[in-house]
C-alpha cells in the first residue's frame, strides 16, 4: 500500500502493569516522598505557559530564597536534577580559557572539575582525601596563585559524609575578584547555610534529598554579582538549555513583561517542589536543621561513624571483615531498606546511612541500626 508496516511488536513487558516495590530510602537519596508532596505531583497538569502556572513558579522561587535564606532576584529551579543545575553554574558563569578553582574532596568537586574543564575552562583543583576540610588559609593561597573567576565547594560532601564550613570563603573569593560557587544537593534542609550572610554567588540544591521531592528539579540562585558576570559575557554559554538569559525570562526574573517559550519545564515536578518548599516553610528551617541534627546524633550513638558530621548523610567504616556489598543486599533483601556503599573516591572506605526530612525520625533511625546489626549477625565475614 505504500506505507511500511509495523514490524517490531508491543514488547511483552509493556503489555504487563507497572511494578515499583515499596522501598526505605535511607541512602543518600532520593529519599521517601510524603504522601502531600506525591499528591501535588500527582495532580492534573496545566500548561506551562499558563498564568497559574506562572504563579506556581512565583512561589517555588519565594521558597527557595527562603530555604535558601537569599533575597536574590535569580532564584529559579532548574528543569533536570542536581547535575544540570551544577552545568547551569558553571556554563554561564566561565567562558572558555577563563580559570576555575575547585575544591576536591570527595566526587563532587571532581564531576565540577570535569563539567568545567569540558567547556575550556582552566581547571585548577585543591585537593584533599575524601573527608578532608580545606582551611581558609589554605583556600586564599589557592586563589592568590590561581586567579580564577569561580571557587567550587561542597557543603554536603554526600559521598563522604562531610559538611564542610563555609564561613569567610565567600569574603576572601570576593578579596580575589573571585565568584563563590556552592553545592548544597545533600546539605540544604538538613544543616545550617545562610546565602546572603555566608556571600554565596551561587548555591544550589536537589529536589531529592532533605526537600523530599521527587528527583528532576534543582533549586538555584545568583547573586548579583554573579549575574553581573553572566550576563556581561562576550561568548554565549555552551548550552542553550541552559543559558541563563533565557531561563531567567521564563522564570520572570528578567524584568521583562512577557514571558517567552523556551523549554516545556516539568510540570508536575513543580507541582511536587512547591508542596516540599511549603513543607519546609511550616516547619521552619531551624526547626528542620535541628530535627536532622538530633535524628542524626541518635544514629550515631548507635553506630561508629567517622564523625564527618553531616546531618542527612552518615558515613560508617565498611565494618572490619565483612564484604559490603554483601551486607546491602543482605540488608534491601530482608528489611527493604537501602542503604549505600562509598560513591567515586569512597568507593569500598564507607557504607552510607541517609535519614532526611520525611525519613527524618529515630523510629526510622532505630530501624536502621537493627537491620545493620542483624545483616551483621547474619552475613558471613569474608576470607578478604
Ligand atoms: N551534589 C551532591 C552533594 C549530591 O549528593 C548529588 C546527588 N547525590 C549531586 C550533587 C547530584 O545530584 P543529581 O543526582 O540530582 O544530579
Amino acid at each position: 500500500r505504500g506505507m511500511s508496516s509495523v514490524t517490531i511488536p508491543p514488547p511483552a513487558c509493556m503489555l504487563r502493569p507497572l511494578e515499583a516495590p515499596f522501598r526505605y530510602l535511607f541512602g543518600p537519596g532520593p529519599s521517601n516522598v510524603p504522601p502531600r508532596v506525591l499528591a501535588a505531583g500527582g495532580r492534573p497538569i496545566i500548561g506551562h505557559m499558563h498564568s497559574e502556572m506562572f504563579g506556581i513558579m512565583n512561589d517555588i522561587k519565594k521558597g527557595i530564597q527562603y530555604a535558601f535564606q537569599t533575597s536574590n532576584n535569580m532564584t529559579l529551579a532548574m528543569s533536570g536534577s542536581g547535575h544540570t543545575a551544577m552545568e547551569c553554574a558553571v556554563f554561564n558563569i566561565v567562558e572558555p580559557g577563563e580559570s576555575v578553582l575547585v575544591a576536591i574532596n570527595g566526587i563532587w568537586g571532581e564531576r565540577v572539575a570535569e563539567i568545567a574543564e569540558r567547556m575550556g575552562a582552566k581547571v585548577h583543583t585543591l585537593v584533599k582525601a575524601p573527608g578532608g576540610h580545606f582551611t581558609n588559609a589554605e583556600i586564599e593561597q589557592a586563589l592568590a596563585k590561581h586567579k580564577p573567576v569561580l571557587f567550587f565547594l561542597t557543603h554536603g560532601e554526600s559521598s563522604s559524609g562531610l559538611v564542610h564550613p563555609v564561613d569567610g570563603v565567600g569574603d576572601i573569593c570576593h578579596k580575589y575578584n573571585c565568584l563563590l560557587l556552592v553545592d548544597s544537593v545533600a546539605s540544604l534542609g538538613a544543616a545550617p547555610l545562610l546565602m546572603d550572610q555566608q556571600n554565596i554567588d551561587i548555591l544550589y540544591t536537589g529536589s531529592q534529598k532533605a526537600l523530599n521531592a521527587p528527583p528532576g528539579t534543582a533549586p538555584i540562585s545568583f547573586s548579583e554579582r554573579a549575574c553581573h558576570k553572566m550576563f556581561n559575557r562576550k561568548t554565549k554559554p555552551v548550552s542553550y538549555l541552559l543559558d541563563m538569559t533565557h531561563l531567567s525570562n521564563y522564570w520572570g526574573n528578567d524584568g521583562k513583561p512577557q514571558r517567552i517559550y523556551h523549554h516545556t519545564g516539568p510540570v508536575s515536578g513543580f507541582f511536587a517542589l512547591r508542596e516540599s518548599l511549603a513543607i519546609l516553610a511550616e516547619t521552619g528551617l531551624e526547626n528542620s536543621w535541628k530535627h536532622h541534627t538530633e535524628v542524626a546524633e541518635y544514629l550515631w550513638k548507635g553506630l561508629e561513624d567517622l564523625g564527618l558530621k553531616l546531618p542527612s548523610v552518615t558515613t560508617i567504616a565498611i565494618p572490619e571483615g565483612y564484604n559490603w556489598k554483601e551486607l546491602l543486599a543482605y540488608i534491601m533483601k530482608h528489611h527493604q531498606i537501602e542503604f549505600t556503599g562509598g560513591l567515586g573516591p569512597s568507593v569500598g572506605m564507607v557504607l552510607r546511612i541517609g535519614l532526611m526530612g520525611y525519613n527524618c525520625n529515630k523510629a526510622n533511625a532505630a530501624m536502621a541500626l537493627a537491620a545493620l546489626e542483624d545483616a551483621l549477625k547474619q552475613c558471613r565475614k569474608s576470607k578478604a
